[in-house]
């Protein structure tokens, strides 16, 4: 090929062509990269092969041919203008540079001055060479070009078969349970705290829905989290298990316990899971591991492309212009994803989790409800969170009251979109033979010990949580039990609902009557959140001394740190937690309590259920 050829100006057409093969090609090289190489373990803990997470081959080459047709249609309009600036090979080059960059922004490991180098040293490889263009085989159908984009979309199509093959495959290698056999439809309202419903006795009228379901159901008026933070309150969630015998306090599950949704598989249940915490509730991590339907990272088109690297810089630059965070998926993106999947599975008896984060930060909110939470029509931008979580210091009332309102009225649109969806439950006829749990996975502080967002402590705004369970003619309805109890008991408690052998769990089930959970009051529930100088986490924070325990029996709350520190409140007297008794308490109820933590080994190889460790 001539260089007078090679610097020819190009047609639109070409271009496009050109941005369409390399964002295939590249696109599947990040999503390559993306995939492998958190299995690995050389960028953090070995993460699991998920097939949910093969939607990062489309996210990517979404995202690469969106960025490269827009790159190619202004090199385009450059070169009209200026023709020598822009030959081919300089699109070749910038092309090659935008697919090498986000190839290797996967690669968590490099600094991002060294991706640079690196992209611009390969693009420049690119547009030095003199041309791909080889003459042609006459014998052949495709030209190498050709050929290259179709070799992609072949690999393309089979991410996206593959998949669903297994989903299907998957189906039919599970049992099947007895076609009566209860529906199971679990809740979790990530973050949401339990004393902004009506229902736990807030006044201002959040929760109508919930309330008048309470009514309907049974509620634990004493339910607490064993965490403060997503991971290790799911994972004891779906395993029965304290944080520290799970193990899950930083980042992965390593799966050393069946989970919930493996032993309902195991038993012939469908299992489905739809999750708005793109953050945590992630197959590769383990907390959605089990699923044989499992819907988070990818819910919506939104949410894929923020797993790419082009995503995130998007991201990155929309935060920055308009200082909000982008919100996680609706309750209404969940709940219909959840219906669309309900109407079209096989009839089977189903296990369903929902995962809602409309009450975490950045707080969704609704019109409707501004003029009742009039400081929701200002939420905190991104630098007053930043600000809030960041200081030590009394918040700004004015702002203190918009995050209140904000706060408020993110549970209110909540509500009303639990409305809808039970509305559609019910339309479907599908409410008759179906156990409803209703919980959060652990609250949120709104400004106590001058704190706001959570897993930073321990204190009874992040781990008392809002507990209802619910099935018409089977549970007693308008019951509101006093027992203290913990989230990690709602597993074991569906199993033996079901009639499933439930010994893998350990001890801790819910009751449905105060007549049949006498110990109730008295019961010690403990929770745990690991901690240390890690980047983002503040020095204020409790955690950054180190872990946080804590014990919660009856009134009181005892809570310890690594470094000896200790606290004792009435939470239920003083639900601010603002008056220490610790110095006042009575030592022996100190040693009490001291005891129930060490009952926790603090060394994770020391789990006090060793006999069902499945390693
Ligand atoms: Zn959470």
């Amino acid at each position: 090929m001539s260089k007078e050829k090679s610097q020819a100006g190009s047609s639109f057409s070409s271009i496009m062509r050109l941005a369409i093969c390399f964002g295939v090609i590249g696109g599947l090289a990040e999503a390559a990269v993306r995939y492998t190489l958190p299995l690995t373990g050389w960028v953090s803990s070995p993460q699991k092969a998920c097939v949910d997470e093969a939607g990062i081959s489309w996210a990517a080459i979404i995202a690469q041919v969106a960025v490269l047709v827009g790159v190619g249609s202004l090199l385009w309009l450059l070169q009209r203008v200026r023709p020598h600036w822009v030959p081919r090979n300089v699109i070749r080059g910038v092309f090659a540079f935008v697919c090498f960059w986000s190839a290797l922004t996967a690669v968590t490991l490099l600094e991002p001055r060294s991706i640079l180098v690196l992209a611009l040293g390969l693009g420049a490889a690119i547009y030095r060479l003199p041309s791909w263009r080889k003459p042609r085989n006459p014998a052949a159908v495709l030209t190498p070009k050709q050929s290259y984009c179709v070799g992609a979309m072949g690999i393309f199509l089979l991410t996206l078969i593959a998949p669903w093959a297994i989903e299907r495959w998957g189906q039919h290698a599970t049992g099947r349970a007895a076609p009566d056999s209860p529906n199971v439809l679990l809740i979790i309202l990530d973050t949401l705290r339990a004393d902004r419903l009506g229902a736990y006795g807030y006044a201002r009228g959040t929760s109508p829905f919930l309330d008048d379901y309470a009514k309907h159901s049974v509620l634990y008026e004493r339910a607490f989290s064993s965490s403060s933070w997503t991971l290790p309150a799911h994972i004891s969630l779906f395993t029965g298990h304290r944080p520290l015998e799970h193990g899950a306090v930083l980042d992965t599950f390593d799966d050393r316990y069946e989970t919930l949704a493996q032993t309902l598989a195991k038993h012939g249940y469908q299992t489905a899971g739809f999750a708005a915490n793109t953050s945590y509730v992630l197959c590769r991590n383990g907390v959605a591991v089990g699923f044989d339907h499992f819907e988070g990272s990818y819910i919506s088109l939104h949410e894929a492309l923020l797993r790419t690297s082009l995503g995130q810089e998007a991201e990155k630059l929309l935060q920055w212009w308009t200082h909000r965070k982008l919100p996680y998926p609706s309750a209404q993106k969940v709940n219909q994803r959840f219906l669309k999947w309900l109407d079209g599975r096989p009839p089977q008896p189903f296990f369903a989790y929902l995962n809602f984060m409309d009450t975490h930060y950045p707080y969704r909110t609704s019109k409707d409800f501004l003029q009742r939470f009039p400081g929701a029509q200002q939420p905190p931008n991104l630098p007053e969170w930043g600000a809030l979580v960041g200081s030590p210091q009394p918040p700004d009332a004015a702002l203190n009251r918009r995050v209140q309102d904000t706060y408020d009225a993110s549970v209110a649109y909540l509500d009303a979109q639990l409305k809808a969806l039970f509305e559609q439950i019910h339309a479907r006829g599908m409410d008759q033979n179906l156990l409803v749990i209703i919980a959060s996975d652990h609250g949120d502080a709104l400004g106590e010990h001058h704190l706001f967002d959570h897993r930073h402590s321990l204190y009874r705004e992040l781990v008392q949580i809002p507990l209802i369970v619910h099935f018409p003619g089977r549970l007693p309805e308008g019951v509101r039990m006093p027992g203290t109890v913990s989230l990690r008991y709602i597993g074991g408690t569906i199993l033996d609902f079901l009639g499933i052998p439930s010994a893998d769990f350990p001890p801790g089930r819910l009751k449905f009557r105060p007549e049949d959970d006498p110990d109730g009051t008295s019961r010690a529930v403990l929770s745990h959140v690991a901690g240390g100088k890690f980047p983002g986490v503040y020095e204020h924070w409790p955690i950054y001394q180190g872990w946080v325990r804590s014990v919660v029996k009856g009134d009181l709350q005892f809570v310890l740190q690594e470094n000896g520190k200790m606290e004792l409140f009435n939470w239920k007297e003083d639900p601010q937690e603002t008056h220490d008794l610790i110095e006042k308490a009575d030592p022996q109820l100190i040693r009490e309590f001291r005891a129930h933590l060490a009952g926790v080994s603090p060394t994770p190889a020391e789990p006090a259920h060793t006999s069902t460790s499945r390693r």
